[in-house]
């Protein structure tokens, strides 16, 4: 049978590889034959599981959220990762991240951010490992996401402003990686997503991987079958969906629902909908789907979220549109916004803008759901960083 995760030569499909330049080969290589061993060595195993239950809190709660599934006509559960410590499922990758890059023998640590969510991740487990760490982020970004960016300075990191582009995640990312070239012996550039050349995509998906393993025994508990009917998640990178899914992906009884962000409209000009409308091309290592010119050009993505607001999508989620594995829902800035104060006013919880994105797809869904349908939708973060941006925007909603 074909599989959805990665092959032996770092692709899913016709996505993925490991586009680098000639100065990182060497490092790029040390990782792909170190990250496998040392993941699934008791040694890692044992520190990073300790780690994800006494100082993140896992495992995360699966919740019933029985308003919710009277409205939608479906049972569903919530995957709380905004219950995690630093608010979002980040936190299992960096600590994983880190963990790998002490067993290599790494000393510095760089890292981008868009949201401030991965920085502030990276900059926590910074400190609790004593490692000095330098956080890439958009000068815009920095403006825009001023609470994360004093927690990371609060944490020790040294947050970098790029000045580049246009200022945000894509500029980052590609200042990082100037600096991993220049440092290549003794850094560890910790990725906040299912990005980036092979290992990376799937070296973040084992790592962010607890999420679907505990959906697993929970459901279990819960439905006395582990499995659900549905999976949904928002996608930016891809990285929570991608834990979300890791344990279903070859499961076709489980149909995959994923959110990406529309902005104010896939077929306009102010949009984040990478896998609708990008087109194949490389960024930052790998062959995606990317928003981009004619001549290659990416173009500027936008969405209210910045967590979301990236040109392009990984290699996992590229191929599971393309074969049509899994749904892809574009979802615009409003339609988010209505999904958050829902949720809020109907179950208590706030959740982020980017989760948001995956609660908005209820709707659209509804017609499809049967009322013993099992659902799973994961709340990849916490609103609290949204407040600001959601309060602006309270007197639009109508629930
Ligand atoms: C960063 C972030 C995302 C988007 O990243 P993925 O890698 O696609 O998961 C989603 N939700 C939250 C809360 C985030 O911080």
């Amino acid at each position: 049978m074909k599989s959805f995760q990665v092959d032996e030569n770092g692709y899913y499909g016709q996505f993925g590889g490991a586009y680098v330049p000639e100065i990182l080969y060497k490092t790029v290589e040390d990782l792909k034959k170190a990250y496998l061993p040392i993941i699934e060595s008791e040694e890692f195993q044992k520190e990073y599981r300790q780690l994800l239950r006494d100082y993140v809190g896992r495992p995360s709660p699966l919740y019933f959220a029985k308003r919710m599934s009277e409205k939608y006509g479906c049972k569903l559960y919530l995957k709380r990762e905004d219950l995690n410590h630093t608010g979002a499922h980040k936190i299992n990758n960096a600590i994983g991240q880190i963990l790998i890059a002490k067993k290599m023998g790494k000393t510095r640590i760089v890292a981008e951010t868009g949201a401030g969510q991965h920085g502030v991740a990276t900059a926590t487990v910074c400190a609790l490992m004593d490692m000095p760490c330098r956080v890439y982020m958009g000068a815009l970004d920095v403006e825009r996401q001023r609470p994360n960016v004093e927690r990371m300075r609060m944490l020790g990191a040294e947050v970098y402003p790029v000045h580049s582009g246009n200022k945000t995640l894509k500029d980052a990312t590609n200042e990082a990686i100037r600096d991993w070239c220049c440092h290549p012996s003794d850094t560890f550039y910790i990725i906040g997503s299912t990005v980036g050349p092979h290992p990376y995509p799937d070296m973040v998906a084992r790592l962010q991987s607890i999420i679907s393993e505990e959906i697993k025994w929970q459901l279990e508990e819960k439905e006395g079958r582990d499995y659900p009917d549905y999976l949904m998640a928002c996608v930016g990178g891809g990285s929570n969906a991608a834990g979300t899914i890791f344990h279903y992906i070859d499961d076709e009884r489980v149909k995959l629902v994923l959110g990406e962000a529309g902005g104010l409209g896939y077929e306009t000009a102010e949009t984040a909908a990478s896998l609708t409308i990008g087109t194949v091309g490389i960024l930052h290592g790998s062959r995606i789907k990317v928003m981009q010119t004619e001549d290659g050009q990416i173009i500027e993505p936008y969405s209210i979220s910045a967590g979301l607001d990236y040109p392009g999508t990984g290699p996992i989620h590229c191929n599971l549109y393309e074969t049509g594995r899994a749904k892809v829902v574009p979802i615009n800035d409003d339609e988010a916004l209505r999904a958050a104060f829902e949720l809020t006013r109907m179950e208590g919880i706030i959740p982020a803008l980017e989760s948001s994105h995956a609660l908005a797809m209820l709707p659209k869904m509804k017609h499809l759901f049967k009322p013993e349908d099992v659902v799973v939708l994961t709340v990849s973060g916490r609103g609290d960083k949204d407040l600001e941006t959601y309060l602006k925007h309270k007197d639009e909603i109508v629930l």
